[in-house]
């Protein structure tokens, strides 16, 4: 079932055992606007089989929010046109390239280009995919991209992110609500997940500067803006304490600094930045 934010935007949830990602819907008077396109393409068919439930103008374009395939193997399944940054597009023709058989599949997970979860979901979701080539989006863009659907105007930027560097933003002026794939989140390189330091502040500006009032998360769907300044203010403090790949300096300088100990968030985010430093030694 579709959750209705507004008269015009819709969102289908994450379902976290399946590995499906938040997909969002804007509608215009003329067209809508689908973000992200799925894990795959029966992620992408339940989806459109609720967006036909709804009596919204016909789905012209596909923002994809960042080259994690979660958020763009359903993309073929769309007869629209696909937009991506220069970034996303890059890595997004390495699995145009791919074969999805399961002798390739094992081969990518053996060799590291897949991860084991990512594979067991195509072969669930992907029944027939023996001669399945995923499809070349359409635009590229470079910074930003403004689309009028129609009386609804939609805001697609590439932002500094600590979670890729290729991460695209849709943001609607009009209902003030703000789609930020995955973003925000930390990232797992070397099996370590950690948090990009130095993209944090530059990150939050590039988000902040819009006067948005609720946020869409690839993993957690919606967040409204004093959940969204909650993490953002747990985030700054923890990273605040966190100088070196010392989780003990960085435990101390947190107490220091802030007369109390780390609440358990501030405590995953302190792990997480001095991680980012370790990672950096890798
Ligand atoms: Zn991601």
């Amino acid at each position: 079932m579709l959750h209705k934010l507004s008269d015009t935007i819709y969102y289908l949830s994450n379902q976290d055992d399946r590995e499906r990602p938040t997909l969002g819907l804007v509608c215009g008077d003329r067209y809508s606007l689908i973000v992200d396109s799925g894990n795959s393409p029966q992620h992408a068919q339940d989806f459109l089989l609720e967006i036909e439930k709804l009596n919204v103008p016909p789905v012209k374009y596909v923002v994809i929010t960042h080259a994690h395939w979660d958020h763009f193997l359903g993309m073929n399944d769309f007869e629209a046109t696909v937009i991506v940054n220069s970034q996303t597009n890059e890595v997004i023709k390495e699995w145009q390239d791919m074969s999805y058989d399961d002798g390739s599949l094992q081969n990518y997970v053996t060799t590291n280009q897949m991860s084991d979860m990512c594979m067991k979901i195509i072969q669930t979701d992907m029944p027939n995919r023996d001669s399945f080539k995923l499809k070349a989006p359409d635009v590229i863009f470079d910074k930003t991209l403004t689309i009028d659907l129609g009386n609804k105007v939609c805001v697609i930027e590439r932002i500094n992110a600590t979670h890729t560097n290729d991460s695209t933003i849709i943001y609607i002026p009009d209902e003030k609500v703000i789609f930020l794939g995955d973003c925000a989140y930390g990232t797992t390189s070397n099996s370590l997940f950690h948090y990009n330091q130095s993209q944090l502040l530059p990150m939050m500006k590039d988000i902040q500067k819009y006067d948005a009032e609720m946020f869409l998360l690839g993993h957690e769907s919606i967040c409204d803006l004093n959940e969204m300044n909650i993490y953002w203010e747990e985030l700054t403090t923890a990273s605040q304490a966190v100088k070196t790949s010392s989780l003990e300096n960085a435990l101390e300088s947190f107490k220091v600094e802030n007369k109390r100990d780390p609440n358990d968030n501030e405590l995953f985010f302190i792990k997480a930045f001095v991680n980012d430093h370790i990672a950096q030694t890798l």
